[in-house]
């Protein structure tokens, strides 16, 4: 455990105007997935004029930043994303998107002006920071399309990173509440598709076609089924079709259907259940309509977020001398959206934790929606807590 107060609380006090203009600026400039290319230059030069060794065009728009400190220490890595959404910001503030189509609508703007920061602070009081940073700027979260070719790349092993760690801002809990949960912690999420073939013709004469529109309903209906009746009750597994496109007019079968959408788990075990059987399930559920159905993944997918057992148990510490007992206390939920950063989990033990950034009053404001805003109030504890956790885990 490691309390950064009271010598850290001056220099977080003082970086706290610049922390906020830089998130409104990243997010007055928002890029989409791996054409993250002003935020990454902005990064980049930052992190050179702090003078930490600089690597970019890692995984295409990434950004790895070395500071190495001048006491003996371990190696860690801290995670930011940086990309944005394709939508079109709703509210009306000063420093809202100026790139039409494109917002940040989940708060990477936030984690990117945290890490940036983070590692300035860092960098200033070098000569009592022990160990080595490593700050991985990642691009393409929201496509799950950044981590891989990062660690691909060799950011966690040159230095040799030893842990790692990242946060995600949350409209969904207060401002001073952090949220740490051992084990998984978010959703996997996998992306399907579901070609139905069948035989086209007369919305008449039904019996002299194979309808695959009414396959459809029932491999939808029946996907449902396989959740409720194979998935043990203690686990659990989201299903949701967000798309079905077939058809032209009110009295024609159509030949063919397609059928696009995600499921997503909490466990290794139950994803690769459900990812097996969903196949057969199309498949068998068409053949009793005498039609075909061939279920295809998209990639890889993105496994659950499984954060370590000790490590989550030094963050939940951390918070805890930082902000006293209350901001970690209470059950943590576990999260249905996912996130690429089980990627590096997967590869070194760490903890990825939410701190809140809900505002006071006023309508909830969800992530990935045309009105999210973030309370920027929100952004001085996050980057005191993550101090905390990286001169803690530096220090070992
Ligand atoms: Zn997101
Ligand atoms: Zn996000």
């Amino acid at each position: 455990m490691s309390k950064t107060t009271p010598e850290w609380a001056d220099e977080i006090a003082g970086r706290l105007a610049g922390l906020v203009a830089l998130r409104r600026d990243f997010h007055r400039h928002p890029e989409l997935s791996f054409e993250e290319r002003r935020t990454a230059e902005i990064i980049a030069e930052r992190l050179s004029a702090a003078k930490l060794e600089v690597r970019t065009g890692v995984a295409r728009t990434g950004v790895v930043g070395v500071l190495r400190g001048d006491r003996p220490g371990r190696t860690i890595a801290w995670r930011a994303d940086i990309d944005a959404l394709p939508l079109s910001e709703s509210l009306d503030l000063p420093f809202v998107s100026a790139t039409p189509g494109v917002m940040h609508a989940c708060g990477h703007d936030g984690h990117a002006a945290i890490g940036i920061t983070l590692a300035e602070m860092l960098a200033a009081r070098r000569r009592e920071v022990p160990g080595t940073a490593v700050f991985l700027f990642q691009p393409a979260e929201e496509i799950f399309g950044g981590a891989k070719p990062m660690i691909d790349a060799g950011a966690l092993d040159d230095p040799r990173v030893a842990e790692v760690y990242g946060l995600h801002l949350t409209t969904q809990a207060p401002v001073g509440r952090v949220t740490v949960r051992p084990g998984p912690a978010m959703a996997s999420a996998d992306f399907f598709d579901v070609e139905i073939t069948g035989r086209g013709g007369h919305g008449a004469y039904p019996h002299l076609s194979v309808d695959p529109i009414t396959v459809a309903a029932n491999i939808l209906l029946g996907m449902q089924n396989l959740i409720s009746r194979e998935v043990a009750a203690h686990e659990t597994a989201v299903l949701t079709v967000g798309q079905i496109v077939s058809g032209t007019k009110h009295n024609i079968i159509p030949a063919t259907a397609v059928m696009r959408g995600s499921l997503r788990t909490f466990t290794p075990t139950v994803r690769a259940q459900v990812k097996e059987r969903l196949g057969a399930y199309a498949r068998d559920i068409a053949r009793a309509y005498r039609a075909e159905a061939r279920l295809s993944f998209q990639g890889e997918g993105c496994p659950t977020v499984v954060n370590h057992a000790p490590q989550s148990t030094f963050v939940r510490n951390c918070a805890a001398a930082e902000l006293g007992g209350d901001a970690v206390k209470g059950e943590s939920n576990l999260v249905p959206a996912s996130d690429d950063m089980s990627l590096f989990l997967q590869a070194r033990p760490g903890c990825y934790f939410q701190v809140g950034v809900s505002p006071v009053s006023g309508p909830t404001r969800p992530h990935h929606a045309p009105e999210f805003e973030m309370n920027e109030d929100g952004l001085p504890v996050a980057l005191r807590i993550a101090a905390s956790v990286m001169l803690g885990a530096l220090r070992g």
